[in-house]
């Protein structure tokens, strides 16, 4: 018995089919889940008694959407030819969902009005549901959003969502919906035409019963189900219709790459559907949304982004039977760039901050910082101007340690300074409560390095942000050889208050995304040294589907950074320290003033507003040997991937990475690496590992060391295995 749905018939015979699943916090499809639902609503259509139906939700939200580990565990279990399971599985909720937009189980039925009542979060499955009811009630609260993000995960809306979305609102309309996979907050989504009416939540139900009670026999015939339907804005061989079509086909591949399958899927789904009947679109849109579920590149993005990711934020790493944390108030140390965006991210979400810098100067200069980011919100309707000003009431700016005496957890995020750093600790230790712990946001120096000169040094450990605080979603936690499990819980409870998705790694130079991140710029630069042409360089590293080249890349984190890093490198590893090549171009471009976009020129030339214009003519008369002129664009991009995916193998190797879910997670959050492939321990996956050893091979022959192929590949190509079986 399966009770993820429920019905219940009220007094005025309406059917009420709610959703909520008793054990989540979210509902979402499954399965089994959909059996129940498909019974329900078959009920209700056939009952004569029954005179409308109203789905609605059990909880505050209505739904994130279809359980991905259903459709990986359908394409796993259907023996020699997953495709037609999938397909199959679809055209019924296709079928159920035509059920519902008709309102009758047959022909010979008539029609009852069907209305969809929801709020909170609703997406995917959750939405396409509602696109099928005759007219959708979501609620005005200021949490409500609606969309279909499939796309994100490498996927596209495939229960009817890009047969439905475009005739609605024509492909330009739909584009932002289907293609950029937003969640629209109430009023946008009732512009767009997503849904019909915004209520207040404590109304969503009589409105909607209201409207079942009073619909008239033509409400219940969607325009496509009428004589003389136009596809809005012109179907492909309507002239305007074709100029959409070839501009969105443009603009998808020149955004792609063509590297993603979805949305290349998506598009051809809504081009080939308007050209024939709803009913036959929708299996196009089967046919199309199976081919992706069937492409092993879709399904790895989907598994890394939606079901390990959320394994992640859900605590995985979090250990077992550690106590639950209270946190209350938190200290941040330092209120600079990093400074600031963490005191942010977390007022946003209930804490109190004291922000503590040098002098009072520096902390009031860092809360004018939280401010702007404040006012960035407010000016985006996230926030309104009172709740801005509370927020800015938890922040307290101070210049003295004492203070932080009443914090949960302290964050330290000065100066990248060693003696700095470790100094300040000294400092701090004696005014830290008990039961908190103190957590340094270094990129780069070792955890168990700085740790030293605490007295207790299993309270320390790395939070890792990634910079802008605000827009980085991945927070890598590092432990020293010291950290305790209830610092590790500690550090993981409040990454996970502030709604960022942690990875944990071991101790060590550059811990583990600044280890991969750092050979792919380098490897930018040697390219560069060697006399490769710059766009070339940029270019393939778009066409590996990276979001910037490593030139580009470089700009933004600043030339006199890397000459620091490649300092402080070199001192703390002595004799062991390996030249990496790039060291003479990095002097001449320091030499020449050009640092990058901070000081609006670089690799690249900017305006004065900081905005990229185009590669430095300059590069051209660098003092470089032009020696490896002639390579081709695929040697460039095979370069520029396996630099970094060995680096992350090298990682796991070691011990530094503890999973190759976190290496891939950790991939796509925190430097956009191979997104399409579902990062890069799923990219040497769908390789193969017998390619990937002759590839390395030859590029170690070629160009040293850091291509020489890791144990574990070699063991994988002989074994024929994977990262993932
Ligand atoms: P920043 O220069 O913007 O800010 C540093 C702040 O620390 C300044 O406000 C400074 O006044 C303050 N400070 C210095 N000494 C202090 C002391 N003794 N007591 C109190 N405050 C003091 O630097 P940032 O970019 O915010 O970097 C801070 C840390 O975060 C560094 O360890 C850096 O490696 C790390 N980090 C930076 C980035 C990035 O992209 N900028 C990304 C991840 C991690």
């Amino acid at each position: 018995m399966f009770s993820d749905f429920t019905k219940e018939v009220d007094k005025d015979n309406i059917a009420f089919i709610t959703w909520n699943c008793l054990d989540k916090s979210m509902n979402t499809m499954t399965g089994n889940g959909f059996k129940n639902f498909q019974q329900l609503i078959i009920e209700a259509l056939s009952d004569e008694t029954i005179k409308g139906i109203i789905i609605t939700s059990g909880k505050v939200d209505f739904s994130g959407g279809m359980d991905l580990s259903t459709l990986e565990a359908l394409k796993r279990n259907s023996g020699s030819n997953p495709a037609s399971k999938i397909f199959e599985f679809i055209m019924e909720g296709h079928t159920l969902l035509r059920k519902i937009e008709l309102g009758k189980i047959d022909d010979s039925s008539k029609a009852k009005p069907v209305a969809f009542a929801g709020g909170g979060v609703c997406a995917g499955i959750g939405t396409e549901i509602g696109l099928a009811c005759h007219r959708r009630f979501f609620s005005s609260s200021k949490e409500s959003k609606i969309g279909l993000p499939e796309i994100l995960v490498g996927l596209f809306p495939g229960l009817g969502g890009t047969t439905r979305v475009p005739r609605m609102m024509g492909l330009m309309g739909a584009s932002s919906v289907l293609l950029e996979g937003k969640l629209f907050a109430s009023d946008k989504a009732k512009s767009i035409g997503l849904v019909d009416e915004v209520v207040a939540g404590d109304e969503l139900i009589q409105k909607a019963k209201n409207w079942v009670l009073s619909a008239s026999p033509q409400d219940l015939i969607k325009p496509w189900d009428q004589k003389g339907f136009k596809f809005p804005g012109g179907a492909p061989y309507h002239p305007s219709g074709f100029m959409s079509f070839v501009g969105a086909s443009a603009l998808v591949n020149g955004k792609t790459k063509g590297l993603y399958a979805a949305p290349k899927a998506l598009l051809s789904s809504v081009y080939e559907g308007a050209l024939v009947d709803f009913d036959s679109a929708l299996k196009i849109e089967a046919r199309w949304f199976t081919s992706v579920l069937m492409t092993d590149t879709c399904t790895n993005m989907a598994r890394t982004l939606f079901l390990n990711k959320s394994a992640l934020e859900k605590g995985q790493q979090r250990p077992a039977g550690a106590k639950e944390t209270n946190l209350k108030q938190i200290s941040v140390i330092g209120s600079g760039m990093m400074g600031s965006g963490i005191a942010f991210a977390s007022l946003l979400n209930g804490l109190q901050v004291l922000l503590v810098d040098q002098n009072i100067e520096a902390a009031e200069a860092g809360k004018m910082k939280i401010e702007m980011l404040l006012n960035e919100s407010v000016k985006r309707k996230k926030l309104s101007e009172e709740e801005k000003t509370k927020l800015l009431g938890h922040v307290k700016t101070v210049s003295s340690l004492e203070r932080i005496s009443g914090s949960d957890l302290v964050i330290e995020a000065v100066f990248e300074d060693l003696q700095l750093k470790q100094s300040l600790y000294q400092k701090i230790e004696p005014h830290l409560k008990e039961g908190s712990i103190l957590a340094s946001n270094t990129s780069t120096l070792p955890i168990t390095k700085l740790s030293e000169v605490l007295k207790d040094r299993t309270r320390f450990i790395g939070i890792h942000f990634f910079s802008p605080v605000d827009k980085m979603n991945l927070v890598e936690v590092i432990k020293s050889q010291k950290t305790n499990e209830r610092s590790l819980a500690v550090a993981l409870d409040y990454i996970s208050l502030i709604k960022k998705t942690p990875i944990v790694v071991n101790d060590s130079r550059g811990f583990y995304a600044n280890r991969c991140i750092i050979p792919y710029i380098n490897e930018g630069l040697r390219m560069l040294s060697e006399g490769i042409g710059p766009a070339l360089i940029e270019n393939s590293a778009k066409q590996i589907g990276m979001p910037v080249g490593p030139l580009q890349l470089l700009d933004e984190l600043s030339v006199s950074l890397a000459l620091n890093v490649a300092k402080e490198t070199k001192a703390a590893l002595g004799k062991d320290y390996e030249e990496t090549g790039t060291e003479s171009i990095l002097l001449e471009m320091s030499q020449k003033k050009r640092f990058g976009r901070k000081e609006l020129a670089g690799f690249y030339d900017y305006d004065n507003k900081g905005r990229r214009q185009k590669l430095w003519e300059g590069l051209k008369n660098l003092n470089i040997e032009r020696k490896n002129a002639d390579i081709t664009s695929e040697l460039v991009k095979n370069r520029l991937a396996y630099v970094q995916a060995l680096e992350a193998v090298r990682a796991y190797e070691e011990n530094i990475l503890l999973s190759v879910e976190e290496g891939d997670v950790g991939g796509i959050l925190g430097w956009g690496c191979l997104i399409w492939a579902g990062g890069p321990f799923s990219w040497l996956d769908h390789v193969g590992h017998e390619n990937v050893l002759s590839e390395c091979q030859k590029l170690f022959e070629q160009y040293g060391a850091r291509f020489a192929p890791p144990k574990i590949i070699k063991e994988l190509a002989s074994s024929g295995s994977k990262f993932y079986n």
